[in-house]
């Protein structure tokens, strides 16, 4: 491969990916999650404050990232429906514990949301 292939390339890996309707949705819980977290203003500070959750959740940015090297070898498939409740819009997958990068449930972001919520609950009630 050529420089201009290998860059026509990633141009198009970037493309599908910002095509991908799952990728897109993952991106807007981030930030509507951050949003609620910081406020709307500070929209600059967001790129930081991902590499700093990422610097925080490591076990969580190498499930997420082994989980789509599976997904594009095709040794996982994406599943199509929310195992909850059988919606099959906007489905993204749950990592129940990030040691297991491949043992992931499928969700739809409403239902997802409200995993975290009960998770993030849990833990709350744990540590008081
Ligand atoms: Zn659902
Ligand atoms: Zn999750």
């Amino acid at each position: 491969m050529d420089r201009e292939q290998q860059r026509k390339y990633w141009r198009e890996y970037a493309e599908k990916r910002r095509k991908s309707s799952t990728y897109r949705e993952e991106q807007r819980l981030i930030y509507r999650k951050w949003y609620k977290k910081h406020g709307r203003k500070r929209k600059k500070d967001y790129i930081l404050c991902i590499s700093e959750w990422q610097k925080s959740n490591p076990e969580a940015v190498k499930a997420s990232y082994l989980l789509r090297e599976s997904i594009r070898k095709g040794q996982i498939s994406r599943s199509k429906k929310c195992s909850k409740c059988r919606e099959v819009n906007r489905i993204v997958a749950h990592h129940p514990n990030y040691k297991e990068p491949l043992n992931i449930i499928w969700l739809c972001t409403s239902c997802h949301k409200l995993i975290h919520n009960v998770l993030t609950k849990n833990r709350k009630n744990a540590t008081m």
